[in-house]
């Protein structure tokens, strides 16, 4: 019997458990990473809730930065103690989508956190096909581990402006000011968005984005979002909108809200079997582009770790809730209940 650790594990839906498990060893290719903080994602909320599948008996975690405790025989380019996040998405490299640069959806993708395990203890197993594929990345000294956890979110963060091919000057429609609309619109600030309006329901929320330096912020509680971003458009509407929280009422607005030939990026996943009622006629007499992202590609993981590198965003103020690793239950239940942002979890806390 080998060493024990603490790992939340996914034992299926509405059941995730503390357990100790065997302590993860460097086999021949391999890196042993000692997890130092690791984000909830809204995935994450999705596998426990049942909307999402992941494998029974899975380490949960995929937002993760640590070092490197253990290096397996063979290993070049790494060094015990170094400091790493990881790139979640193992693709396949060859099929047609990984060439088109889509590889969040190879069909033989697997994802760390769900087909691997993942981040929520208190080391982790890289295994030697990724080592080997690249997707382990040294993190800059100057990013903290609170912010490094944010690596991954924050790539996603850039798919999704570029997704939407956003140029410089332009009115962004945000809807949904949870920690990934409000990440995406620090990014969009970044790469010049000229007015960004901000659509939530909580007033709470609305607060922290406006704190956050959204220009203008509307709640749907307070009348029509569309016409509430026309007003602040000269009738024009938004250029673009991420949908950043998978509901139809969200989704309308924002195809409401935009203008003649505007994009939207439909940027949350929706519970399965949602439905939208919606006239036609507003994509084609309206030219609208409706376009989606998920996870994000290795370069823009790289620029994400850039950006934060070179404090072209400011992250600190995203991480509102830290537990240590243990009380990981009760940060569910905290994240689950929309109280605060990102919840990060640290086994050394
Ligand atoms: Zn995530
Ligand atoms: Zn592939």
């Amino acid at each position: 019997m080998g060493e024990k650790m603490l790992a939340l594990v996914f034992h299926g839906p509405g059941n995730l458990k503390l357990d100790d498990v065997e302590k993860p060893q460097a086999r021949p290719g391999e890196l042993i990473v000692e997890v130092k903080a690791a984000g909830i994602c809204a995935s994450d909320l999705r596998v426990f809730k049942g909307e999402r599948s992941a494998k029974e008996g899975i380490i949960l975690g995929h937002e993760v930065i640590g070092t490197i405790a253990e290096m397996g025989f063979g290993v070049d380019g790494f060094h015990e103690g170094d400091r790493v996040t990881l790139y979640p998405v193992v693709s396949c490299g060859l099929c047609f989508f990984c060439r088109e640069g889509y590889p969040s959806i190879c069909p033989d993708k697997r994802l760390f956190g769900f087909e691997y395990d993942g981040a929520f203890a208190d080391y982790m197993r890289i295994p030697k096909e990724v080592v080997g594929r690249g997707n382990v990345l040294k993190v800059p000294e100057t990013i903290s581990d609170e912010e490094a956890a944010l690596t991954e979110p924050l790539a996603c963060s850039i798919n999704g402006i570029e997704t939407l091919k956003l140029q410089v000057g332009e009115t962004l429609l945000i809807v949904g000011a949870g920690p990934m609309g409000l990440l995406t619109m620090k990014v969009a600030r970044a790469s010049g968005a000229g007015r960004i309006i901000v659509s939530e329901l909580r007033k709470d929320r609305l607060d922290v984005a406006r704190a956050m330096g959204a220009d203008v912020v509307v709640n749907p509680k307070d009348g029509d979002v569309a016409s509430m971003v026309k007003e602040e458009t000269d009738g024009l509407g938004a250029d673009a909108a991420l949908v950043s929280i998978g509901s139809p009422a969200a989704a309308l607005d924002a195809l409401r809200a935009i203008r003649k030939g505007g994009r939207i990026n439909f940027f949350a996943g929706f519970p399965p079997a949602t439905v939208i009622a919606l006239d036609p006629n507003l994509i084609h007499y309206g030219l609208v582009t409706i376009t989606a992202s998920q996870n994000s590609t290795l370069t823009q993981f790289r620029r994400a770790l850039t950006l934060m590198e070179t404090h072209r965003v400011e992250l600190k103020d995203i991480v509102t809730h830290r537990y240590p690793l243990k009380d990981a239950l009760k940060a569910f239940e905290g994240r689950l209940s929309l109280e605060g942002l990102k919840y990060e979890l640290f086994p050394r806390f």
